[in-house]
């Protein structure tokens, strides 16, 4: 894996955390975007050569909404980029890490995507990365 491309925290209210970790960071968020299929609204600061992600949930059935009824706000994944994530997928799993979706998705910052079952990972969920070659 390439280096740490984001950590993704899970926020109740991305407006108001936005403003928060613009003034944390002292960097403006750079993007924000909606992601239909998972039910959220990302925001996105750059810290160096990664990036904060922030998550808020759009409908009861987000994976964030759950996780913050779960667990509350907070650290919800760390992302990895990776060059070629098929492959990666593809190695992860014949060596038993469970894959949370059989082929890459997209994801938000023009990104394909898969998750690792945090059963697997010590409780930490996964996120594999790679930029979307235009
Ligand atoms: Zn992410």
């Amino acid at each position: 894996m390439l280096k740490i491309e984001h950590i993704g925290i899970a926020v109740k209210e991305l407006k108001a955390s936005i403003a928060l970790f613009e003034q944390l960071l002292n960097t403006p968020c750079y993007k924000t975007e909606a992601v239909v299929s998972e039910g959220v609204n990302t925001a996105f600061f750059q810290t160096g050569d990664s990036k904060i992600e922030l998550l808020e949930a759009t409908n009861e059935t987000s994976p964030i909404s759950k996780f913050i009824v779960k667990k509350g706000e907070g650290i919800h994944h760390i992302a990895f980029e990776v060059e070629n994530i098929e492959a990666e997928m593809k190695r992860l799993s014949a060596l038993g890490f469970e894959l949370l979706n059989e082929i890459p998705k997209n994801g938000a910052d023009n990104k394909l995507v898969c998750f690792l079952h945090p059963k697997g990972t010590n409780g930490v969920l996964v996120e594999l990365c790679q930029e979307k070659k235009l």
